[in-house]
């Protein structure tokens, strides 16, 4: 028998609204496509360009404005579209830590070997951004809306829900025009700045929330991106480039442990973390990306 539907609030969106971020999901999810070709075919020229000169773009869109990246996601589009998104398995509260554990290592795993392997190596990143894709069609068209990937193992979810916490462009959801709670707790869609308390659930009354996958993940975040973000000055391999971050996350795991038993809230600790790994990446990466649309628009 059909499961009664929940209507939560979702932000209000137009059906000319939702046609429009169509458009932007179709034209995002071919440019996708088209780099797939393209790094295969002129990997010289669209491996700086998606690397270096557009992740630090999509980066401040998860700061300011992660609904907008969240509407046009391509991995999304790729596992909602054309489907009945009212029915499928649902993402339930006690899954949450297991399913935050494999997006955190799938996204860990890919920045580890990103300046060895994808940003050298045209196959390796139309195999992984293929692999993402399909990632996002198989396991994520068993779920009711969101709950089969986006809001379960998509890799960029542990940072949107983190970063997320800055916001300041919001915008409707065209993805689910009713929500139907196919994730009991934590859907960025819903509310991002409780999002994060919502998703560590009872651990985030105590210290607890520290030892939980992802609360881990939000302390060490800063730690991750400045041992990423060192390792590349030292241009080390992927052994070297783990073991900076792992020391790095270490670092600020600790500090937000110390700030937490000094009796520092949850979510002041978890602002504070998103800002200094923001602040922190666009350290590392803004010249970087500053060179590479140089370098491109000169030809
Ligand atoms: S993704 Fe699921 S929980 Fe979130 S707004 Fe859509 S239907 Fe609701």
């Amino acid at each position: 028998m059909p499961r009664a539907i929940r209507p939560l609030p979702v932000h209000p969106i137009s059906p000319t609204a939702r046609q429009r971020w169509g458009v932007l999901q179709a034209l995002t999810l071919l440019a996708t496509l088209g780099f797939v070709v393209a790094w295969l075919a002129v990997p010289e020229v669209a491996l700086p360009l998606f690397w270096r000169g557009l992740l630090p773009i999509v980066a401040v869109l998860l700061l300011l404005a992660p609904h907008v990246w969240r509407n046009i996601c391509p991995l999304a589009t790729a596992s909602m579209a054309g489907r009945d998104a009212t029915r499928g398995l649902r993402v339930r509260s006690r899954h949450l830590p297991w399913l935050s554990a494999a997006a955190i290592a799938l996204f860990v795993v890919a920045v580890v070997f990103r300046r060895s392997v994808f940003e050298t190596s045209g196959p390796a990143t139309a195999a992984l951004v293929g692999g993402a894709l399909l990632l996002g069609i198989v396991p994520g068209r068993l779920g009711e809306g969101k709950a089969g990937f986006c809001n379960a193992i998509c890799p960029i979810g542990p940072v949107e829900r983190l970063l997320g916490q800055w916001a300041v462009v919001e915008v409707g959801n065209p993805r689910c025009p009713t929500c139907t709670l196919c994730t009991e707790a934590g859907c960025l869609d819903l509310a991002l700045d409780k999002a994060p308390a919502q998703h560590l659930g009872r651990a985030r009354r105590s210290h607890g929330w520290l030892l939980r996958p992802w609360g881990m993940f939000g302390a060490a975040f800063p730690g991750l991106v400045a041992g990423w973000g060192v390792a590349g000055s030292a241009a080390v391999g992927p052994a070297g480039t783990a073991t900076r971050m792992l020391l790095g996350g270490a670092v600020t795991w600790l500090l937000a442990g110390a700030a937490s038993l000094s009796g520092l809230g949850l979510p002041r600790i978890l602002r504070t973390s998103a800002l200094a790994a923001a602040v922190t990446y666009a350290w590392f990466a803004w010249p970087a990306a500053y060179h590479a649309w140089e370098a491109l628009l000169r030809g």
